[in-house]
This record gives C-alpha cells, sequence and structure tokens, in this order.
C-alpha cells in the first residue's frame, strides 16, 4: 500500500471542513463500515455521532477534496451500537477486494494511527497519561517529556536469483503450500543490505550479491515498511532454518509453486524478476 493519488496528507484538522467527513473508526483491528457486504462503504463523521460512536480522533488529511479522520473506538464498543446506524466491523484484510484501492489504503494509513493511539495511552518510561503533542503527529508525556511517534518497522524483503531460477521459501506461517521471497526485520544497529545478508545466511544458509532496489509497500500488519530487493546466488549450500522456514527451494520460471496475492508486494517483485529471467532466456 501506498499514498493514493489525490489524497493530501496532514495532520493538522483545518479550522473548517468542505463538507462530510470520512471516518475510519477502528475497534482493535477492526474497521466500522456501512453498505452490503460484496459493497462495503465508510460511515461520516455525522453517521458516527449519531450512533453515539465517539474515541480519539487524528486527522488524516484529503481524498479527492474529501476530510478523511482516524478514530480509536473504545474496545469494548458493541456491536449492537454500531448496527443501530447500519455499521458493522470487518477486519482489514477482508476488504481487500471490495474497498477502492484508494479507499483502502486510507484505512490501513488510518488503522496504523489508531493502533498506535490504543498501544501509546501512557509514557513508556514512567507510566503518566500521555497527551497529543501540538503540531505534529505525536505523543508526549506531560511528566517527562517523552514523545511517541507511530511506529514504523522497517522489513527487508529479497528475491534471490541464480542463473534462471529464482529462491523461493514457505514459512511455517503461510497457508497451505505458498513460497514466497525472503523477508525479515531490520535489527538495531543493521542497514538494509546487513540485514538481507543476515537473513538470507540465517534462514536458508547462503550467500548473496548484487543487491538491487526494487520497490517498498506500507503494510499495516501491523506496521511494517517492507523494502523489496533482488540479489544474486553468490555461494554456500541451501540449509532452511528448520524453525521459521519450512521448505526452500530453487524453482525454474516455468515451475513456479503457489504465490502469495497480487496485493503483496512479495507478488509484484516475483510477476517482475520471472518476467525479466525469461526475457533474457
Ligand atoms: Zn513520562
Amino acid at each position: 500500500m501506498h499514498t493514493p493519488a489525490g489524497f493530501r496528507p496532514s495532520h493538522l484538522l483545518p479550522a473548517v471542513l468542505p463538507g462530510p467527513t470520512l471516518a475510519f473508526a477502528y475497534r482493535d483491528a477492526k474497521l466500522a463500515v456501512g453498505g452490503q457486504e460484496k459493497a462495503p462503504t465508510l460511515p461520516t463523521c455525522d453517521d458516527l455521532v449519531r450512533a453515539g460512536l465517539a474515541g480519539p480522533t487524528h486527522y488524516l488529511g484529503e481524498l479527492d477534496a474529501v476530510p478523511c479522520v482516524a478514530i480509536a473506538l473504545p474496545d469494548g464498543t458493541a456491536d449492537a451500537a454500531a448496527a443501530a446506524a447500519g455499521l458493522r466491523f470487518a477486519g482489514l484484510r477482508s476488504l481487500f477486494f471490495t474497498l477502492s484501492e484508494a479507499v483502502l489504503a486510507i484505512a490501513a494509513r488510518a488503522f496504523q494511527v489508531t493502533e498506535w493511539e490504543r498501544t501509546h495511552r501512557f509514557c513508556g518510561r514512567c507510566g503518566t497519561p500521555t497527551r497529543d503533542k501540538p503540531g505534529e503527529r505525536a505523543k508526549e508525556c506531560p511528566a517527562c517529556g517523552l514523545v511517541a511517534y507511530p511506529r514504523v518497522s522497517p522489513a527487508m524483503m529479497v528475491l534471490v536469483t541464480r542463473g534462471r531460477e529464482v529462491l523461493l521459501a514457505r514459512a511455517h506461517r503461510f497457508p497451505g503450500a505458498m513460497y514466497s521471497a525472503l523477508a525479515g526485520f531490520v535489527e538495531p544497529g543493521e542497514t538494509i543490505e546487513d540485514c538481507i545478508h543476515r537473513e538470507v545466511r540465517e534462514e536458508v544458509g547462503i550467500e548473496v550479491t548484487g543487491i538491487r532496489y526494487f520497490a517498498s509497500q506500507s503494510w499495516a500488519f501491523p506496521h511494517s515498511l517492507m523494502i523489496a530487493y533482488t540479489a544474486e546466488y553468490a555461494g554456500g549450500e541451501l540449509v532452511p532454518d528448520d524453525t521459521e522456514i519450512a521448505d526452500a527451494q530453487w524453482f525454474a520460471p516455468d515451475a513456479l509453486p503457489m504465490l502469495p496475492t497480487h496485493v503483496s508486494i512479495a507478488r509484484r517483485l516475483i510477476d517482475a524478476t520471472v518476467a525479466r529471467l525469461r526475457a533474457a532466456a
């Protein structure tokens, strides 16, 4: 996910809103939506007020000149309270193919903001209740001054090639027989390149070279920035690390296993690389 065309991000609520405001209201990880199951719609702030639904609110910006806010509803918000306003709670993943790409991207952004709101109510250093810091998307502690910004966790993804083959792995946590590129979170003190070398070594026991940037994607589960690369095999024996990886193999372009869905950057990375290898052959 990314910033959609037509979206003007801002954290400063304008003095005068130009019209109805779209409300991205989350209870825990679920978004309040109206409409039919196959054609969900976003409520406006007025819809939520009528239903008596309220919580800490953060301004997100304007999507095609329509103001958007993120609202963190209390965890105990009853389904019945939402139903009275024609709303229901739906997981973000379940909305992947029914919300427009732009609205889905704002919903993912809103989730990360509400998740930060829910998990930074108290200062991590002294336990005092925090407050919003004026002029920034930040929480500050009125007692000790600690400032907490929304968390974004960088992670790398790498598709390793060897001649015409690509290295795909199946993690224990993957559904079914799905294979994907290798991935892992950046650790303190590492560059992304350091992380690629370490993760590839840890997960499958090989060395890589020729690291090249591909693209990045915000991934709201819960707050990753996935940065994707290709790399070339440089040596070593393929030995999958059993704690994380169930299987890892070299695959030829015409004999690929089950792959992740098209919404993921993993699939774009694999498709683009396989197309390049095919063209070179
Ligand atoms: Zn504090």
